[in-house]
């Protein structure tokens, strides 16, 4: 007896739900990638991994019966109580306190941009790291960020702590007219953290050679949006371009990637298939990375790195695409410093209309146009065979 798998097309919508690394929302995509594509008969590779789901709830910081509500850093540990607090509005003055056991509130200078996560594995400033420790030494109860518009995402206040680690409980809001120094304020910010257990997953191709050539999108989503734009199109134009080469034989194996982790402090997924190709012994060969793809009424640009220049001209103009400055802020940029030939394709509103929207409740899937990336997989399944051909 034959047993009847359930026949499943991808469709774009399904992708569109809320989906940080450990939500239902995850799973339920790790599910579904793994069923569409393996009617495809890619053969599926499941990395176990860790991660943490973060909840939070209505939080505010009260003073003279005046109730304001802050926001959580995501993944901000909880805290609740009766505190002093002192406004900090300088590295210079963060410098000036030695210790202070109340509710430190940052402005101006302090919070023009996000630290990045302590210890964050491809990449983290010195300036991130004097703060952390000036923060560290003062140890505070808990912190309060004002912010307005983040300069790299739609969020408006943006927090400026997001690390699953940091153990000062910390929270942002746009700004607390009234709230003065000199007397106490009474605080909840009702923030947890679950630590939880998901998967990186992969789909192979096997070639001739065991060399990888990598398509990559991350298919997580920050909290609080149904991430279409970022980066549902990325993962829905994966599997597009899964379908396309499926009948081909390539030289290279054929690794296709949807990174669970990117939006995420953890980027467990990244970190799980960096152990995986150790483990292995993998070499990539090349990178094509996905985000931010589809978008209504623009092109997609393609920004090479590490790339012969004539090989690069020769793609653009055989293929008719748009070249776009290097940007780093993606998963291309973990393999970037590996001297490994990365093409990193996002839409061209990227850095000017869609940041004002990502990130946020925003970006949902009337923004994207499958039109544009059924078209740009068949461009990607062109480039990955050129680049196959580059077989030694
Ligand atoms: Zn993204």
């Amino acid at each position: 007896m034959k047993t009847m798998k359930c026949e499943h097309m991808l469709n774009f919508n399904e992708l569109c739900v809320e989906r940080p690394v450990g939500s239902k929302g995850n799973d339920d995509i790790i599910a579904l990638l793994n069923n569409v594509f393996s009617q495809l008969n890619y053969k599926i590779i499941e990395l176990p991994m860790k991660c943490t789901l973060w909840q939070s709830n209505y939080s505010f910081i009260e003073q003279n019966n005046r109730k304001i509500e802050i926001f959580p850093s995501p993944f901000s540990k909880e805290l609740k109580g009766n505190y002093q607090i002192k406004y900090v509005s300088s590295l210079t003055e963060l410098y000036g306190i030695n210790e202070f056991n109340g509710i430190l509130i940052f402005k101006n200078e302090l919070t023009k941009a996000s630290l990045f996560p302590r210890n964050f594995p491809f990449y983290f400033p010195d300036e991130d790291k004097t703060k952390y420790e000036l923060i560290q030494k003062i140890n505070p109860k808990g912190i309060i960020t004002f912010s307005g518009q983040d300069p790299v995402s739609g969020l408006n206040p943006f927090p400026i702590f997001e690390d699953v680690n940091f153990e000062i409980p910390t929270a942002y809001v746009k700004s607390l007219n009234d709230i003065i120094e000199n007397k106490d304020i009474s605080l909840e910010i009702n923030s947890k953290n679950l630590q939880k257990k998901s998967k990186q997953i992969i789909f192979k191709k096997e070639g001739k050679t065991k060399e990888i050539i990598l398509i990559v999108a991350h298919m997580d989503s920050k909290y609080f949006t149904d991430g279409a734009i970022d980066n549902a199109s990325g993962v829905y134009t994966l599997y597009e371009i899964a379908k396309l080469i499926n009948a081909t034989n390539f030289n290279h194996t054929i690794e296709i990637v949807p990174f669970n982790g990117e939006d995420s402090p953890e980027v467990s997924g990244q970190l799980a298939y960096l152990k995986y190709l150790e483990k292995n012994k993998l070499k990539i060969k090349y990178v094509i990375n996905l985000d931010g793809v589809g978008h209504i009424d623009s092109e997609n640009m393609f920004s090479f790195y590490n790339f012969n220049e004539d090989e690069k001209k020769e793609i653009i103009g055989k293929n008719k695409i748009l070249e776009g400055e290097q940007w780093y802020s993606g998963d291309h940029g973990i393999f970037l410093f590996q001297d490994i030939p990365c093409i990193a394709i996002t839409a061209s509103s990227m850095f000017t209309d869609l940041m004002k929207i990502t990130h946020t409740k925003k970006d949902n899937m009337d923004l994207v146009d499958i039109k544009i990336l059924k078209k740009l997989s068949k461009t990607i399944s062109k480039i990955i065979k050129k680049l196959d051909a580059n077989f030694v």
